[in-house]
């Protein structure tokens, strides 16, 4: 007889080609003896997913089965994973790194040689009603959190990892360029980590008013014509620290200059486009220039302490959701400009 409660298909997101969102039918994966099975609570549509749609991401190329910011619940567990129960809520670290390489071997993962990433080109993603992961990624959320909270800890953890390269922040004096969603997060873990005065600039009013209202201390129009200059006087000095979020070439222009000397510019946007430096000015005035990549465990446990600290209204950082079968009009309102963080949510899921 055959058992009609259990599915024996899923459904799941394939970005089949440029601009090309599927929902495709398929058989549920068969388990390796370190995997668990998950089922969808709410997956975040990430700016790199958007870069993805179009073709224009580095790594993340159509086809793909798009999905690494995601809650869930665990189904069923391989024969070999131990610690984990049947019914908790999880969030997967989707960075999958080979653990015998140099940097897994000197604690930097997430840089790992052989770096394969659940939702970014990997062959499981978590935009599906049920996907497969390895178990030891896997973090639990912790009790009380609600699923937009839970839905936060991997955008934050990026910003808590470049936040830790930038080195102490305690009474220093940051910028952070770009107001969307990975610049207010790096707001909040700057602010966490005790950064004095905090200035940010975006070209859209609308982002530079969301950021003073989540407590950036000045704004300024990423327009002006003599950026660095208005950003100094907001700023009072020259900033120890510019995190750019957006990664262009203007960007990471007034970035540099904006550090002036002795400072660090930390690249924390993906850069969708090669970008020059001067190397000369970098030479001459000791200025860092930082990449950050993704985040590690403890970037994610720290996540999760600013989180359930309060510092984070999650509810005014989910601005959207849609079912899993909307998944295209989720990416449409993620690329409008007028949302923060939008969600995809899994069968039954009412936030
Ligand atoms: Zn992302
Ligand atoms: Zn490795």
């Amino acid at each position: 007889m055959i058992d009609t409660s259990t599915p024996m298909t899923r459904r799941r997101v394939l970005i089949s080609a440029p601009r090309q969102i599927d929902l495709v039918e398929e058989a549920i994966p068969e388990l390796a003896p370190d995997e668990a099975l998950v089922s969808l609570r709410v997956a975040g549509v990430c700016g790199s997913d958007l870069h993805g749609l179009h073709g224009s991401h580095p790594t993340m190329k159509p086809p793909y089965y798009p999905g690494h910011e995601v809650v869930g619940v665990i189904e069923k567990l391989g024969a070999q994973v131990t610690g984990f129960a049947i019914g908790q809520l999880v969030t997967p670290e989707p960075t999958l790194p080979c653990g015998r390489c140099k940097m897994c071997r000197t604690d930097r993962s997430n840089i790992c040689e052989n770096l394969e990433f659940f939702g970014c080109g990997f062959r499981e993603g978590g935009m599906a009603d049920v996907f497969s992961v390895r178990a030891s990624r896997l973090h639990v959320i912790p009790e009380g959190f609600d699923l937009r909270q839970a839905a936060l800890i991997e955008p934050l953890s990026t910003p808590v990892h470049a936040v830790r390269l930038a080195g102490d922040l305690q009474g220093k004096a940051v910028v952070i360029i770009g107001c969307g969603t990975i610049g207010l997060l790096v707001l909040a873990a700057a602010r966490a980590n005790g950064a004095r005065r905090i200035v940010m600039t975006d070209v859209l009013e609308s982002k530079r008013a969301g950021a003073l209202a989540r407590g950036a201390d000045a704004v300024v129009d990423a327009a002006t014509p003599e950026l660095a200059a208005s950003v100094r006087s907001e700023l009072g000095e020259t900033a120890d620290v510019v995190f750019d979020c957006v990664s262009i070439q203007p960007t990471i222009n007034s970035a540099i200059e904006m550090v002036q000397r002795g400072g660090a510019v930390v690249i924390v946007g993906v850069p969708s486009k090669p970008v020059e430096v001067p190397a000369f000015i970098l030479q001459d005035r000791q200025v860092r220039l930082q990449g950050s990549a993704t985040y590690m465990s403890e970037d994610y446990a720290e996540a999760i302490r600013i989180l359930a600290s309060g510092a984070i209204d999650a509810s005014t950082m989910i601005t959207a959701s849609f079912p899993l079968e909307e998944t295209q009009e989720a990416f449409a309102a993620a690329e409008s400009g007028d949302q923060i963080k939008v969600l995809v949510t899994g069968a039954g899921v009412v936030l």
